[in-house]
């Protein structure tokens, strides 16, 4: 007998008590004891407590509110993974990918984690060290995709300019013929400006050029046009969390036959094997596989919301998802500039109908206004983001949220911070 510390589970309390040595007794006897006994942390009193999750207007920049009928569809019974019911519903998400993308590309998959999975899955299996990466930077994505491209051992060159501002074709011509990438980057909805970067004719220039196009379109599915085979997109992802309304963690991605013929034709293995497109086109079935081998274990509930958020948009139908977001937003600027705000992108086609960006109110601090809108409306709006901090707020209304009811309740919960928070003496 010796004497050691327990946790007693009924008063929460560690104990002291002689007990048995854990060597005593027949070896398997001896093992269990031992396990038993090295348990030394007790469980947390946070984890013994019920969870709690406050209800939220999610008016930033995402994630936003999920309806009822998609939280509903990720509470449904969890069936394995590789089960061929999970084969036909992985179907279905592939079909409504295809139509929210507007593509016929047979590389269409989800990836099992957020925006960030799919920009890591774009550039590691398309670019080998080595290889020339052109980035267009005018906020923060273009800024994380060189860097995730650097550190693979890409050669990066950057096409920079401050946040709100777009780039030509003519300039994106003149650095692809420079530098010569094997991919070209840009943010179609570069939700840390509240930016819609023009997309038409930049798949031309890179198919002139042997390079492939790589859209993001993580803030703007939904929320504004694109067309991923008309346009000449090469690799186009999206997210979950924003206008999709699906909860964060599953991000749609779909590669060409020249971005397929490119990845598939590798001298060097991707950096990342849970992003190794070779496995995940047969776990999404893209060869027509009718077994398929064990890669990664999917997230069958994100799976099962993303499918009831991809079936809603295609009942809603593209075009009317579209004129929405853009009159709920036109609505937006009327009210915002009715208070004397200034929207951050001048242009109005230029705008991100999803995220829309105000200029911070001369004399305030930004962060208060923020404080407050959350404190006394439950209600969440943003700062910038990256090289936009300080320079913008952001109001995000998209998909579910995409409603003129929200745009007032956000305008009124605005004009009340204006008038309570005091304006700094800066
Ligand atoms: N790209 C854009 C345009 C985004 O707005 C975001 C998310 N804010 C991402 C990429 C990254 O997505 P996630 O946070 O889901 O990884």
């Amino acid at each position: 007998m010796m004497q050691r510390t327990l946790f007693s589970r009924r008063s929460g309390l560690l104990v002291r008590q002689a007990a048995a040595t854990a060597l005593d007794g027949p070896p398997a006897q001896r093992l269990d004891r031992r396990s038993a006994s090295a348990v030394t942390i007790p469980p947390p009193a946070s984890m013994l407590r019920p969870l709690e999750v406050p209800l939220r207007y999610l008016f930033g920049p995402g994630p936003s509110n999920v309806p009822p009928r998609v939280l509903a569809a990720g509470a449904k019974p969890i069936i394995g993974h590789l089960h061929p019911e999970m084969y036909e519903i992985m179907n279905d998400i592939k079909e409504g990918i295809r139509y929210a993308f507007q593509t016929e590309n047979n590389m269409t998959i989800s990836m099992s984690g957020s925006g960030h999975a799919a920009m890591e899955c774009a550039v590691f299996n398309t670019v080998e060290p080595g290889e020339s990466v052109l980035v267009a930077i005018n906020g923060i994505w273009g800024e994380r995709v060189a860097e995730i491209a650097e550190r693979m051992g890409a050669n990066v060159h950057k096409l920079v300019k401050t946040p709100g501002n777009y780039f030509s074709n003519q300039e994106i011509e003149q650095a692809v013929e420079k530098h010569k990438p094997v991919l070209f980057f840009l943010a179609h909805g570069e939700s840390s400006a509240g930016l819609c970067h023009p997309i038409d004719g930049i798949g031309d220039i890179c198919r002139k050029h042997g390079c492939l196009f790589l859209v993001d379109t993580v803030a703007s599915l939904g929320a504004a046009p694109i067309f991923m085979d008309q346009q000449n997109i090469d690799i186009l992802y999206t997210g979950s969390q924003k206008a999709l309304n699906a909860p964060p963690g599953t991000a749609p991605i779909s590669f060409n036959d020249r971005a397929c013929h490119k990845m598939f034709n590798r001298k060097t293995k991707p950096v990342s094997y849970l992003f190794d497109m070779t496995y995940l086109s047969n776990y999404w079935g893209c060869g027509g596989e009718t077994s398929r081998m064990y890669h990664h274990t999917g997230p069958v509930s994100g799976f099962f919301a993303l499918r009831e958020s991809l079936a809603i948009l295609a009942e809603k139908g593209l075009e009317e998802s579209w004129r929405k977001h853009k009159e709920v937003a036109a609505y937006l600027y009327k009210g915002l500039e009715d208070m004397g705000l200034k929207l951050f992108i001048s242009e109005k086609d230029l705008r991100l109908p999803s995220v829309t960006t105000i200029a911070i109110p001369e004399g305030y601090d930004w962060r208060e206004l923020l404080l407050y809108i959350m404190k006394n409306h439950q209600m969440e709006m943003t700062g910038g983001l990256g090289p936009s901090i300080g320079m913008v707020m952001r109001i995000g209304l998209m998909g579910y949220n995409c409603e003129t009811a929200n745009a007032n309740m956000a305008l009124n919960a605005l004009a009340d911070a204006l008038k309570s928070c005091k304006k700094s003496k800066a």
